[in-house]
């Protein structure tokens, strides 16, 4: 069977280009995955889509027809699309068995996918049929900042626990700045403390003396998740295509994690 790859990040943290990179990564190894994207509002996707949402919605029809702005315009689209993710899984399950991966590219806006009802309905019919991993797409370079790097672990974490699936942080723009602090940072709480302290703002304060959270969200092996030790985190550069190879053999390891601790819950689903 395939493995199931979700890709969410903030907009701009470099989804669509990432996709772009795995695909051709793929394709030059002679394992062409199977790509969907649910992104309808979209110009171009720059990638060959086996299933591409904006076939089956008009993104800017839908704003008209039910008189909604751009948000809502997207999330009714994905509205309707997921009322037919069972012919997608019809496709999927006919056309995937030759593919090892396949591959999900999300709207810009991650909580659209990621606290919708549709995004809910279909990353569980997904999990209940295949091996499913979550990747965390991240800029590198605008976390540099250690209160940003925290909101945004935060959110990560909320997904993590949302979904409970496999979750791979993916560190991207490495090419801009390299990952290595912020896994020091997710490693070593000292090192974060210390990153902190020279922050002056009266927000860092608050974090400073909420440290406790802090450290458990950040290093969820101190919470009693199963088995889970670390977050996994690669660093990449979805433009040059730096760790990627790195990236696939993390995605083996989350799908190993996948048949041990997550598949019986999402068995009882089906
Ligand atoms: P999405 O909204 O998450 O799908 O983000 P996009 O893939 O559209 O990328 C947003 C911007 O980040 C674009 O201008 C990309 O060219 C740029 N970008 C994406 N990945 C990288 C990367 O690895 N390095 C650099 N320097 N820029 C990147
Ligand atoms: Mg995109």
């Amino acid at each position: 069977k395939p493995i199931c790859v979700i890709v969410l990040g903030m907009a701009g943290s470099g989804k669509t280009t990432f996709v772009q990179r795995i695909t051709a990564h793929l394709h030059t190894h002679k394992t062409p995955p199977y790509v969907i994207n649910l992104d309808p509002a979209v110009h171009e996707v720059p990638f060959p889509a086996n299933i591409d949402i904006r076939d089956t919605v008009n993104y800017k029809e839908v704003m008209k027809q039910y008189s909604l702005g751009p948000n809502g315009g997207i999330v009714t689209s994905l509205n309707l699309f997921a009322t037919r993710f069972d012919q997608v899984m019809g496709f999927l399950e006919k056309r995937s068995q030759q593919c090892k991966h396949v591959l999900l590219d999300t709207p810009g806006q991650i909580e659209v996918f990621t606290w919708s009802a549709s995004g809910s309905i279909i990353t569980e019919t997904l999990a209940s049929s295949m091996p499913t991993v979550v990747v965390y797409v991240m800029d590198t370079a605008r976390n540099v900042n250690p209160v940003t790097f925290m909101s945004n672990m935060l959110y990560a974490c909320s997904i993590l626990y949302k979904t409970k699936l496999p979750f791979v942080v993916v560190m991207n723009k490495t090419d801009i700045v390299d990952h290595r602090f912020a896994v020091e940072w997710m490693t070593d709480f000292e090192a974060f403390q210390e990153a902190l302290e020279q922050e002056t703002s009266y927000v860092s304060n608050l974090t400073v003396h909420e440290s406790h959270p802090g450290r458990v969200l950040l290093q969820p092996h101190v919470l009693p998740l199963q088995s889970r030790s670390y977050l996994i985190c690669v660093g990449v550069s979805a433009v040059t295509g730096a760790g990627i190879p790195e990236f696939f053999d993390a995605i083996d390891k989350a799908a190993e994690e996948y048949e041990r601790d997550y598949k019986p819950a999402y068995e009882r689903l089906r």
